[in-house]
């Protein structure tokens, strides 16, 4: 019989599963916006360094909300404000920008923050404005690997941040990136400890990974390289994320996320169970159904085009300008992707929903699959959901992969 791990239970979420999946006016917006201070060696996120042009970029984002059929009659489910960098971003056309949308109080509304940027006054004023929950990118919390990571900020920030946070009332989330050269699992459990105690009440923990071409790629000394791409090293911390939180009651329920009970991302578990997401601003991705396909949409990321785009989108499947990107899944590769997000998440696969997706031979070799994982102790059944153990959790994407071998 295969041992459950606790952090794969099914836990707050079964009440949201049974919503029905709304393909026609997603309840749930990302908004993008591209600009940050300075870039850091290691990132790939798209954004641009300098100032946002504001009222152009919220006039273009306003456009672009209508056109894809968000209005204010319906509230929103989750609304997350990423980036880039949202904290330079003056607090008032933050404000301008939520009251774009119809939120309520059982709306999840997130920003992220960078340490440093914002005065107590600003979390203040973002959660009188609707917003219930902040992401703060602290990335480490320990002065040398901030430093090693070209992070503008220094641990005390990071504490300020999750104080003021707190104070305004939100919930708080930490961004922690590990396995920098040097990390041993005791530095890592410390800097953990100390999100915790510092009053973080969600982790997004993930293993640093060299990008090609990026500035860090190009700095990196050989034993640095070897260090960072080790996979033994990679799995031992990454179980010392899981094992650290996990002896504080929280739970894993996410490759990379971590939170203390009742604390989990709503907006994220949209994406994890491959549900309609609207994404708005220059480089955002958006996922909805469209003549009888699954459709991935990007906007373009030349910020000239998608201030110049915004006002001529006609169909909410299309990227705003013709620089954009729109691709049509087929049933099967929708499928592959519920598999791929649901083997990562403790929420599992719905395999009734998957079902729907798959041809009646499709449905008995992949059933066969799934019968071999649950035998093999990477994966468990439980009613119409396959779960992943904290094994296949590990290795899903490769499992996943087997499926289309
Ligand atoms: S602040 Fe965030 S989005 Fe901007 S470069 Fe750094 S990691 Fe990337």
């Amino acid at each position: 019989m295969v041992t459950f791990p606790p952090e794969t239970a099914f836990h707050s979420s079964s009440a949201e599963r049974k919503t029905p999946l709304d393909w026609k006016t997603p309840a749930c917006v990302y908004v993008h916006l591209p600009f940050c201070k300075s870039r850091c060696p290691y990132c790939d996120f798209f954004s641009t360094t300098g100032q946002p042009p504001v009222e152009r970029y919220l006039a273009a984002l306003r456009s672009e909300r209508r056109q894809r059929g968000i209005g204010r009659e319906r509230p929103l489910r989750t609304l997350y404000l990423g980036g880039g960098t949202p904290s330079i971003w003056p607090r008032a056309a933050l404000e301008e920008l939520i009251a774009e949308f119809s939120v309520e109080p059982s709306s999840e509304v997130t920003v992220e923050v960078n340490p440093g940027d914002a005065d107590s006054g600003w979390f203040a004023g973002l959660a009188a404005a609707g917003v219930n929950r902040f992401s703060i990118g602290a990335q480490a919390l320990d002065d040398r690997r901030l430093a090693w990571l070209g992070r503008r900020h220094g641990v005390s920030e990071v504490e300020k941040a999750v104080a003021f946070a707190k104070r305004a009332g939100a919930a708080v989330s930490v961004d922690i990136i590990y396995g920098t050269p040097g990390q041993t699992p005791k530095a890592l459990r410390r800097e953990l400890k100390q999100a915790v105690e510092v009053g973080a009440q969600h982790i997004s923990a993930y293993e640093l990974s060299i990008k090609d071409g990026s500035p860090l790629d190009g700095r990196l000394v050989v034993r640095e390289r070897q260090e960072i791409e080790d996979d033994q090293r990679a799995a031992l911390l990454w179980h010392t994320v899981g094992d650290t939180l996990a002896h504080v009651g929280w739970e894993r329920y996410e490759v990379s996320s971590y939170c203390r009970p009742g604390f989990r991302s709503r907006h994220n578990q949209v994406y994890w169970r491959g549900e309609p997401y609207v994404g708005l601003g220059a480089g955002a991705h958006g996922f909805c159904r469209a003549g009888g396909h699954f459709v991935r949409y990007a906007n373009p990321t030349d910020i000239g085009d998608y201030l110049d785009g915004a006002p001529r989108v006609s169909d909410p499947s299309r990227p705003v300008a013709s620089t954009g990107r729109r691709e049509q899944l087929s049933s099967e590769e929708h499928a592959v992707e519920l598999v791929m997000l649901g083997l990562r998440f403790a929420g599992g696969v719905d395999l009734s929903r998957l079902d729907e997706l798959l041809s009646p031979e499709q449905k008995v070799r992949w059933h066969a699959h799934f019968e071999k994982w649950v035998s093999g102790g990477d994966a468990a059944r439980r009613g119409a959901f396959l779960l992943p153990t904290t094994r296949g959790m590990l290795y899903a994407d490769g499992l996943a992969a087997e499926l289309i071998a």
